[in-house]
């Protein structure tokens, strides 16, 4: 199986696949750990991933202890603004149905916690390898084709073609 693209998404797709038994290959265009922390708050289901596999105690040592709420505000000078929910349970709240918590946990810190496990249950990782969806494939009635390259250079490593499985487009 391969899952294009080691973010968050793809990571926790590739360790889901990976503990699994089935046999993946995750890869990313981007060679190295992200330079933007985009996504900052890991849920209660993704903390009850984390959980269960050992990474728990790893992403909340990187999260400070805040209530994950929003602050509108015209200007951050002002001092003036609204408080707004982000739609996160309460720490109480989600004690009432999980063993874990939503984490303030940035994706430049979760992220590679994510990557060593992946590493280390032994998946492989293709970093600085882009998919290309074959396009003309891709719009036929036939299962689309994709092409691995090198991102930095466009060099298409040997035996790169890989045939998606997929729905044929109607
Ligand atoms: C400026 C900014 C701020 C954001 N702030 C927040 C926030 O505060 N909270 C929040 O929840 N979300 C935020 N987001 C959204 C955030 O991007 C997502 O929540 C989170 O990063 C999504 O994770 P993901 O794994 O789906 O995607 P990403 O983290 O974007 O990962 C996708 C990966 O796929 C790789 N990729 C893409 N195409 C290919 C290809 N063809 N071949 C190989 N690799 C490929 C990319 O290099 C990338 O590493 C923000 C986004 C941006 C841009």
């Amino acid at each position: 199986m391969l899952v294009v693209g080691a973010g968050p998404a793809g990571l926790v797709a590739g360790l889901t696949l990976a503990r699994y038994g089935i046999s993946v290959l995750v890869i990313d265009k981007r060679d190295g750990v992200p330079a933007l922390s985009r996504s900052l708050v890991v849920s209660t289901r993704g903390m009850e991933l984390m959980r269960r596999w050992g990474l728990e105690d790893a992403v909340r040592a990187g999260a400070p202890e805040v209530v994950p709420r929003a602050w509108v505000t015209p200007d951050l000078a002002c001092g003036e603004g609204a408080e707004m929910s982000l739609g996160y349970p309460s720490d109480e709240e989600a004690a009432a149905v999980s063993p874990s918590r939503p984490a303030w946990a940035p994706q430049d810190h979760h992220e590679p916690i994510l990557l060593a496990y992946l590493r280390r249950i032994g998946c492989p990782l293709g970093q600085g390898f882009e998919a290309c969806l074959h396009a003309s494939s891709f719009l036929s009635r036939f299962s689309p084709s994709c092409r691995l390259r090198r991102a930095a250079s466009g060099e298409q490593p040997r035996a790169a073609a890989i045939s998606l499985w997929g729905r044929s487009l109607p």
